[in-house]
Order: structure tokens, then C-alpha cells, then sequence
């Protein structure tokens, strides 16, 4: 006997047996039951997700031997011959690769006629979205007025594709991606029916990849079983699916907490012996810390049964929510910007470093008991302290006006020898009258592009180029920039050095998006102008208000037409 992939063997036959979609079964089993029947169904849901499984149980329904109901006998011919895809009543169209007019009028012609034995002509068309403007007209002639034996089934994936006159003929129903325990579970017995071993681990990591089809779940179960000869292992999956091992990212995460540079390298090099990829580790490392800043807010929220639970909650331990925050920030950037990286593990490592690198200041945590006390901070840049201004010096015990963010652009990564070393208040180790908490403030950019230029300490053509830009928009760490011409628009070592500048003075990583035209006179430059001309009117009619000017135009007849003042007045 041939294999018959799980998909199919498991395909639920009942609406008992139906994982997942319960709003979906209550709503179609009540109209069964009372036999209120609409004549046209539309199921939208992403793929796999049971919309032809849910269509076939319904046509069983409508055309049960017992009669009409939400449990069909599941063994009347009729029953089995729907099961088997034998029922002549009950037709299946693709309309991915039927989208034409043809084919939906043999469909439609053959409406009217079924076996006496037919209840209900049960016509589903599947990716119905698909279908050609033209077939939709001809369908929807059949569906204003359908005879009475003809129920339509539609299903799509996109069903902003389809007519509105289309869409308001048919009841709809939303049908939801499966959750991640569901799937496990439901491979938990398929896998004990089938008296084939495995991982919990395994199945979850299954579960993950499917994304919410249970088909793509139970085909990539199919996948595991052939790949571990037999047992699905988590090692077996992973292998399969090419997943990291979220152990590499925990003991990224544990070498940060630890402002270890050396283990987080280690960790990265073990990555790259590996050949694992460098773009899935940063996604991964940013879901992982997503779980973290969601451990540090709602801990309750994280599953018990999770495989990273106790792992997730230790780092939610070490990090305070705004160092996750960022982390999380710094790991999206790098994911982004892998592709200009020189290659994908400089781009990793480069992610990580920069972790390591921006941090925020001490002061935010409360009762940082369990956090390493006095991290060390690498050197703030000379810029950086210089476009801060002063330091807040503070003695044990007070209660520290400490800034939100230290800034951190350069230096030292490594803080083998940190110059300054952030001592937290609660600290009671730490001897009085140290001076510490030592942070320097990062700037704060409050949307006026004029004026952040103005602190920022530019010099040369760097400042040319600045003071000619405008900001479009700001969006976070975004920075949308306006110039008048492509040359400038084209300066992509200024726009560097800009860019670099912002980062030091905030901070943090920033990007600059810059387009040509559009100006409002807003830059430096247009406003610095605006001023000169100004002064340059203000003059002149200062000169034509002077007794003595004014009395030699009248003396003389002269008139005044082109009066410059050699030097614009102070
Ligand atoms: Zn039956």
C-alpha cells in the first residue's frame, strides 16, 4: 500500500474533529441544524488553515443520506463518495488554474442538472479571487439568482481581490491561523496514531514554521520523519528547517548582561564554524528579546511550557526594559543592514558589538539588585560630552538627575579598561562621596532640524552640507532630509559624516533618507538668507527715512533707485 501523506490520512472528516475555526463550526452548525441555508458561503483565511476541509464536511452535511445536520453519518455513500472526491454533486474548482470564462460556464451550465438522489449541488470554487473579471460576471448572474438546489462554496486567500457585488451575495467567514499549541497538540496525536516517537521541542519548532497551516504543519512533519529516520527529534528539525538553536542566542544575550565581549565573539564564531544563518539569527535574536521585554511587563503573558520560559525570565532579570528596548532596536538595524555588510558575519558581529557599545545609562532601574552591579561603561566620545554639556555629579544616597541614555558612540568596546564606571545609586557597596553616577547626556532631538544642526559640532563641508538640508519628517531614528540639488543629494560622504555626527550625539543609531526638491525654506542656509535680506531692506529704508537723503531728492529730483549699503548694519 502506498504512503498517504498526513495531510491527507488526518484531514478531518467531521466537524468534531476539526482543529481550531470553533466560531467557523458554531455558526455553520446552527444554520444546519435549523436548516436556515444561505446559498453562498465565502471562506477567507490564510492557506492551510481548513477551508476545503470545511467544505467538504459542509457538502457531507448538505447531502447526508440521514438527512440534513451538523454531524454527517460519515458512512452513507454519499458521505463516503464526498470523502473519496467521487460525488458528482459536489464540484471542486481551482480557480488558480481555472480563471477563465470557459470554465466557469461549464461549471455554471452543469448547475441546474444533478442525480435525483442529489440534495444540494455543491459547487466550491477555491482561490476564487483569481478568477478573470469575466467569470466573475458570469458567476455572478447564478449567484443573484441561483436555483434552489445550488450551493456555493468560495474560498480565497485575498478576498480584497474579489467584486464587492461578489462579496455581498456570500455569508462570510473569517477562518483564523491555527495557534502554535493547537498544531502541537494536534501533532501529538497524529504522531501517537501513528505510533512514531518524538520531541516536544520538536513538534513546537514544527509548529513555528508552519506560521498557523496546519497543512504546511503536518507536510513538514512528513518532512521529519523521512530526515530522522523515524523519530522526530528537535535536532532533526532544526536541521530540517535550518533554525538556530535559540541556545546561541541566550548565551549571546547572557555575554551582553555580562558586558562580555570576548564570550559574545566566541558565540558568533561558533555560528559561523556553523554555517548558520546570520539574517534568521538576528530575527531570532529579536524575537527572543521581544519575549524578554514582555517577561519584564507582564510576565504571566509568557507560557509556562515555552522551552526558553526559564531562560526568557533570567534575562528579564538582567536587563532593564529600556536596555531591551534598545537591543531590540540595534538588532533590527543589523537584520536590516546586512545586506551592505561586507558579509553576513561581520554584519553580525558588527550587531552585536554595537550592543555592547550603546547602552543606557544607570539610574532608570529600580532596585537593580539583580543586575551586575557597576557596570562598566566604555569612554564617552569627547563629542559627545562636549554637545552634552555638564555632567551631573552626585553624591551616595541622593537621588540622581541621571539621563535616560549615555551616550556611547565610540571608544572602547572592549571594557577591559573602562574610564568611567556607572555606579548605581543603590549601590550600597559603593563608597560615599563617589562621584558617580558619572553619565554624559545624550542629546535629545525635539523635531527642530535648525537647531540640532546648531549643537551638533560640524565643521567644513560637512556644515555646508547641513545647513543647506531641510528635514521632510522624523520617524524615530529615521531621518527623511530635503536638499535643493542632486549634487548634494549625491554626497554620500558628507551624508555619512552627518549621519555619524547625529549617531555621537544621540546616541544612538540613526539613518538619513534624502531626496532632492521640495524646499521650504527652512534650512539654515534659506533662513540665514532670509535674514540678510531683511537687514538688506531694513537699511534701505533706513536710508530713505535719513532728513538729510531725503531732502537731497528733493533738491536735486534725483530718484532713488538702486541704494546699497556697502556693509548691512549690524
Ligand atoms: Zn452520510
Amino acid at each position: 500500500m502506498s504512503y498517504l501523506v498526513l495531510a491527507r490520512k488526518y484531514r478531518p472528516r467531521s466537524f468534531e474533529t476539526l482543529v481550531g475555526q470553533e466560531h467557523v463550526v458554531r455558526a455553520l452548525s446552527h444554520a444546519l441544524n435549523e436548516n436556515r441555508l444561505h446559498h453562498a458561503w465565502l471562506f477567507t483565511g490564510t492557506r492551510g488553515v481548513g477551508k476545503t476541509t470545511i467544505a467538504r464536511i459542509l457538502a457531507k452535511a448538505l447531502n447526508c443520506e440521514t438527512g440534513v445536520s451538523a454531524k454527517p453519518c460519515g458512512v452513507c455513500p454519499t458521505c463516503v463518495a464526498i470523502d473519496q472526491g467521487r460525488f458528482i454533486d459536489y464540484i471542486e474548482m481551482d480557480a488558480a488554474s481555472n480563471r477563465g470564462v470557459d470554465e466557469m460556464t461549464q461549471i455554471l451550465e452543469s448547475a441546474p442538472y444533478k442525480l435525483d438522489a442529489t440534495r444540494y449541488k455543491v459547487l466550491m470554487i477555491d482561490e476564487v479571487h483569481m478568477l478573470t473579471n469575466t467569470a466573475f460576471n458570469a458567476m455572478l448572474k447564478t449567484l443573484e439568482e441561483p436555483p434552489e438546489h445550488v450551493k456555493f462554496i468560495l474560498a480565497t486567500t485575498d478576498p480584497q481581490k474579489i467584486p464587492v457585488t461578489v462579496l455581498s451575495r456570500c455569508l462570510q467567514f473569517n477562518l483564523k491561523q491555527m495557534p502554535q499549541p493547537q498544531i502541537v497538540a494536534h501533532l501529538e496525536s497524529v504522531l501517537a496514531q501513528e505510533g512514531i516517537g518524538f520531541e516536544k521541542q520538536g513538534l513546537r519548532l514544527i509548529a513555528q514554521g508552519a506560521a498557523g497551516s496546519m497543512r504546511d504543519a503536518l507536510s513538514l512533519t512528513d518532512q521529519a520523519i523521512a530526515y530522522s529516520a523515524g523519530k522526530v527529534t528537535e535536532e532533526a528539525v532544526r536541521g530540517m528547517l535550518g533554525t538556530i538553536d535559540t541556545t546561541y542566542l541566550v548565551r549571546v544575550l547572557d555575554a551582553l548582561a555580562a558586558n562580555d565581549a570576548q564570550a559574545m565573539l566566541a558565540v558568533a564564531d561558533e555560528m559561523t564554524a556553523r554555517s548558520l544563518s546570520f539574517a534568521g539569527a538576528l530575527n531570532e535574536l529579536a524575537t527572543l528579546l521581544s519575549k524578554v521585554a514582555v517577561a519584564q511587563t507582564a510576565p504571566q503573558a509568557i507560557a509556562d511550557d515555552a522551552p526558553e520560559h526559564a531562560d526568557v525570565l533570567r534575562l528579564a532579570r538582567l536587563f532593564s526594559p529600556e536596555e531591551t528596548q534598545l537591543h531590540y532596536q540595534i538588532a533590527i538595524h543589523g537584520k536590516n543592514d546586512l545586506p551592505y555588510a561586507p558579509d553576513e558575519a561581520t554584519g553580525f558581529t558588527m550587531t552585536l558589538l554595537r550592543m555592547l557599545a550603546f547602552r543606557p545609562a544607570a539610574g532608570d532601574e529600580q532596585g537593580g539588585g539583580q543586575r551586575p552591579a557597576a557596570r562598566a561603561v566604555p569612554a564617552p566620545a569627547p563629542a559627545a560630552r562636549m554637545a552634552a554639556g555638564a555632567v551631573p555629579v552626585v553624591s551616595q544616597g541622593q537621588e540622581a538627575p541621571v539621563p535616560r541614555v549615555s551616550a556611547v558612540a565610540s571608544g572602547p568596546l572592549m571594557a577591559s579598561e573602562p574610564a568611567v564606571a556607572t555606579v548605581l545609586p543603590s549601590d550600597a557597596a559603593a563608597p560615599a562621596q563617589v562621584q558617580a553616577p558619572i553619565a554624559v547626556t545624550a542629546g535629545v532631538f525635539d523635531g527642530d532640524w535648525v537647531a540640532l544642526i546648531a549643537r551638533l559640532p560640524l565643521t567644513g563641508f560637512v556644515r555646508a552640507w547641513a545647513v543647506k538640508s531641510e528635514m521632510a519628517s522624523f520617524d524615530k531614528d529615521v531621518f527623511v532630509l530635503r536638499v535643493g540639488t542632486e549634487k548634494l543629494a549625491g554626497d554620500k560622504p558628507m551624508q555619512e559624516k552627518l549621519r555619524a555626527a547625529l549617531e555621537q550625539y544621540l546616541g544612538r543609531p540613526v539613518r538619513l533618507a534624502v531626496s532632492v526638491g521640495g524646499l521650504n525654506g527652512e534650512s539654515i542656509a534659506a533662513i540665514e538668507e532670509k535674514k540678510h535680506d531683511a537687514r538688506q531692506q531694513a537699511a534701505e529704508a533706513a536710508i530713505m527715512n535719513d532728513p538729510f537723503v531725503r531732502d537731497l531728492i528733493a533738491k536735486t529730483g534725483t530718484r532713488a533707485t538702486n541704494i546699497e549699503p556697502r556693509t548691512p548694519p549690524k
